[in-house]
C-alpha cells in the first residue's frame, strides 16, 4: 500500500547524504499520508546505499506497523507525536548535522542573524532543554516528541513559522508540507547554523538582524501579503 508515498520518502531520505546531512545511517525522513493517517519511515539502521522505496516501514498513528520488513527508524515515536499534535506537518526530518548538531549540543538555539535565516524560519530556531532521567528511561523517543510539542503550544510557536528545533545534547528535528520540504528546512538550517556560528567568530558581540528585517524577509515570502516569487 502507498506505493507513491514510500518512493517520495525513499528519495527524500536519500537527498540527506546528498546533501551532506549524515554520517552513515544517522537521520530520517517520514511523510505522512492525512487521508489514511499512514506515515512512511526510513527502515531502522539500513545503509543508505542498500536502501531501496520497498523498504520504506508504514507505520500508524497509534504507533502500529502497518506494512514493511524492517523495523522503522528509532526515532519513529518522535515523528509520530508530532504528526498527532500538528496537522498542518506533512513531513519530518531529523538529523545530527554538524552545526545544527554543535548548537544544540552547546544548548543554545540560533539567533537569527540575516536574512538568509529570515526567509525560512521566523525569529530564533529555539534549543529545548535536556529531557530528564525519568523522561529518558520511561520512553525516549515519545518524551522527546512531547517536549517538543509541549514547548511550542507554551511559546504560542506557529510550526509553519518555525519549521526547526533543536533538542539540547542531541540534534535538530524540521518539519514542512512534505518531506521534501522538511529536507529543504533541514539543509537551510544546517547552512544558517553554520552562518551564525561564523557570525559570532567574527564579532562575539553580534546581535539579532533588526526586526523589521526580519519581519520583512520572512513576510514577503510567507502569509497572506507574499509577494516573493512567480504567482502560480
Ligand atoms: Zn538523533
Amino acid at each position: 500500500m502507498l506505493e507513491e508515498l514510500k518512493k517520495r520518502v525513499y528519495e527524500a531520505n536519500m537527498k540527506l547524504p546528498q546533501y551532506g546531512l549524515v554520517t552513515f545511517t544517522w537521520g530520517n525522513v517520514s511523510e505522512i499520508d492525512r487521508e489514511t493517517g499512514c506515515f512512511a519511515i526510513k527502515p531502522s539502521g539500513v545503509p543508505y546505499e542498500d536502501l531501496k522505496p520497498e523498504d520504506m516501514v508504514i507505520m500508524d498513528l497509534e504507533g502500529n506497523k502497518i506494512e514493511g520488513r524492517y523495523n522503522p527508524s528509532s526515532d519513529t515515536p518522535t515523528h509520530l507525536e508530532l504528526y498527532k499534535a500538528f496537522p498542518e506537518i506533512g513531513g519530518i526530518v531529523h538529523t545530527h548535522s554538524s552545526y545544527a548538531t554543535s548548537w544544540a549540543q552547546a544548548g543554545r538555539g540560533i539567533p537569527c542573524y540575516g536574512t538568509t535565516h529570515a526567509d525560512y524560519i521566523y525569529g530564533e530556531v529555539p534549543c529545548l532543554r535536556c529531557l530528564t532521567r525519568e523522561e529518558i528511561d520511561e520512553a525516549y523517543e515519545k518524551n522527546t516528541g512531547l517536549l517538543i510539542v509541549h514547548e511550542f503550544k507554551k511559546r504560542e510557536k506557529d510550526v509553519k513559522a518555525v519549521p526547526a528545533v533543536l533538542c539540547k545534547n542531541h540534534g535538530p528535528f524540521t518539519w514542512g508540507k512534505d518531506g521534501n520540504e522538511a529536507v529543504h528546512n533541514a539543509v537551510v538550517l544546517e547552512e544558517c547554523a553554520k552562518m551564525a556560528f561564523r557570525t559570532e567568530l567574527i564579532n562575539p558581540q553580534v546581535k539579532p538582524a533588526p526586526q523589521e528585517l526580519q519581519d520583512k524577509h520572512y513576510y514577503r515570502k510567507h502569509g497572506a501579503n507574499a509577494y516573493y516569487g512567480q504567482k502560480a
